[in-house]
């Protein structure tokens, strides 16, 4: 795999997302996934989620002293737009979510993806990706403390699994025609107006020509069209982070569907760039006036079925723990172009 645009300020290495030191887990569903390794808070009993005040360890401001900076995610984004009590507990209180079967199935794959692409283009045979499968899951089980979510029993099933998404992939393209410009590779940057951004663009393609493509595998099936705004949501944020940091718009974002096989398309134009960075300036906004007064309501939905925080969350008889307090808004180096002036 050539790096060769880890030189570029922004691209760095992954030290952290979303403050935790680890990425946001693969989904298996397209939807919203764990995160990761968390450090937990203190106990229940303490101010509701409406509780107005910056809470324990806040100071007057309600900035949480000694905790990390928040960035924005494409995921956290989508978090505080379905509940902004959800968008709490995962990203300011860092409260534990069981991992699932789904998530680490989506992890090892991409893994494998990468390591795929880190070949040499005429090492890429089919044979050779499948040689790769059981190695990642090996790493899985002996790095990631894989038997807590697929116990060994479940370990050949698992195993095939990986294998017929990986080999998928030979479906929608040819790994043998062509060389990422990067892959797991994490950006940061900012909106023009300072919104910091970040996230890991799964790839990155750049055509002799220049033309340049963001692809995300996913190992889910592919979202009903009333929820394809949603994927492409994402796209859209991986898209402007790209467009700050190396100053040109990609030409395509592509969202590949191994599960079955499919993928999605789009084509980013400077007006969409635009009213993505404009609506994340608002969010971003919201989410910073509900940190600073610890206001982060529940917003209930179907999605409610899948939250691992009904226990927590006072629209099904919980009590959220005591608010930590907002952890500040990370401050990212000015520099990169202005997306509606191209300066
Ligand atoms: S159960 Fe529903 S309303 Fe409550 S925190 Fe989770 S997503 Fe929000």
């Amino acid at each position: 795999m050539s790096d060769r645009l880890s030189t570029l300020p922004g691209v760095m290495d992954p030290v952290e997302i979303d403050g935790t030191g680890q990425r946001d887990g693969h989904d298996g569903h397209g939807g919203q996934v764990g995160n990761g390794a968390h450090t937990g808070t203190g106990g229940h009993g303490g101010q509701g989620a409406n509780s107005g005040t910056g809470g324990h360890g806040a100071n007057g401001d309600g900035i949480a002293a000694g905790r990390k900076p928040l960035a924005l995610s494409a995921s956290r984004a989508a978090d505080f737009t379905r509940c902004p009590l959800l968008y709490r507990l995962r990203a300011v209180d860092r409260n534990p979510e069981p991992r699932t079967r789904a998530q680490v199935l989506g992890t090892v794959v991409h893994s494998v993806l990468e390591d795929l692409y880190g070949l040499e283009q005429e090492e890429r045979a089919p044979e050779r990706a499948a040689q790769l499968v059981p190695l990642a899951v090996e790493r899985f089980y002996a790095e990631d403390s894989g038997g807590e979510v697929v116990p060994l029993s479940g370990r050949a099933e698992f195993e095939s699994d990986v294998a017929g998404l990986v080999a998928a992939l030979y479906g929608v393209e040819d790994p043998q025609r062509f060389s990422p410009a990067s892959c797991e590779q994490y950006l940061l940057t900012s909106t023009s107006a300072g919104t910091p951004l970040h996230g890991f663009l799964d790839r990155v393609d750049v055509a002799p020509t220049g033309e340049v493509r963001v692809v995300d595998y996913k190992t889910g099936k592919p979202p009903h069209p009333r929820f394809r705004d949603q994927a492409m949501f994402q796209m859209r944020f991986y898209s402007l982070m790209y467009q700050r940091i190396h100053g040109v718009l990609p030409a395509q974002l592509k969202l590949i569907y191994l599960k079955n096989g499919s993928w999605l398309t789009l084509t980013p134009d400077l007006a969409s760039m635009v009213e993505t960075e404009a609506s994340l300036d608002r969010l971003w906004s919201q989410i910073e006036e509900a940190g600073e007064s610890g206001d982060f309501r529940p917003r209930t939905s179907r999605l409610c079925d899948w939250c691992d925080h009904q226990a927590l969350c006072p629209a099904f008889g919980g009590t959220p723990p005591e608010y930590p307090g907002w952890p500040g808004t990370r401050v990212v180096p000015a520099g990169t172009p202005n997306l509606s002036t191209g300066e």
